[in-house]
């Protein structure tokens, strides 16, 4: 029988810290690391994971596009493991979308991030990798970053409203169309400042 890693849940401290590079992406600790994530990321049936999911405080994720009843458009890419990510531009326009998090289980928001990203990184081989990414593959990769730099999806949403649980998650669907798929509209503050009451 396999047995799949714990993931790690929110308000484990690995989930806040800085991943640290990774200095040889060809070593059988990297290849194994990326092995289990990606095992662990079909398991919860996730299209990413990042590697502090697993108690694993590196810069190392796993990732997957594919279409689905919430992104219909989204580009085909099968799973693939990113090393040392980067951002190199990311565009003004952002996008709202449904996103869920291994880590934070039971919960969706509604999160607004770029519509399209310049990314580079190391594959396994410790080739460099350098493509544009739009639509649901950006919004993974962005997550799955975040992940490395102890940010939660959490800390992206625009309104606690935008958190809803499981079986409300349809609401947000309602949400999204008077807002619009896209807005031209700045980064939400990470951490929202409640309205005064
Ligand atoms: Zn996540």
């Amino acid at each position: 029988m396999t047995t799949f890693p714990t993931i790690t849940l929110l308000g484990n401290p690995v989930l806040r810290a800085r991943a640290a590079e990774v200095d040889d992406p060809r070593s059988p600790e990297v290849a194994a690391l990326s092995a289990e994530l990606h095992a662990a990321m079909d398991e919860l049936n996730l299209v990413g994971l990042a590697a502090p999911q697993i108690d694993v405080s590196l810069r190392v994720f796993v990732m997957k596009s594919r279409k689905g009843p919430r992104y219909p458009n989204a580009p085909e890419i099968s799973p693939i493991a990113v090393i040392n990510p980067e951002v190199i531009s990311r565009s003004e326009m952002h996008l709202h979308g449904i996103e869920r998090c291994g880590s934070i289980p039971g919960f969706w928001g509604l999160v607004p991030r770029p519509a399209a990203i310049q990314a580079r990184w190391l594959d396994l081989e410790g080739e460099r990798v350098e493509l544009e990414l739009v639509d649901l593959a950006a919004r993974v990769f962005l997550h799955e970053l975040d992940h490395l730099d102890g940010i939660l999806f959490l800390d992206r949403l625009a309104s606690l409203e935008d958190l809803v649980v499981d079986s409300e998650v349809d609401r947000l669907n309602e949400r999204l169309e008077p807002i619009g798929q896209a807005a031209a509209i700045p980064d939400p503050p990470r951490f929202p400042v409640p309205p005064p009451s």
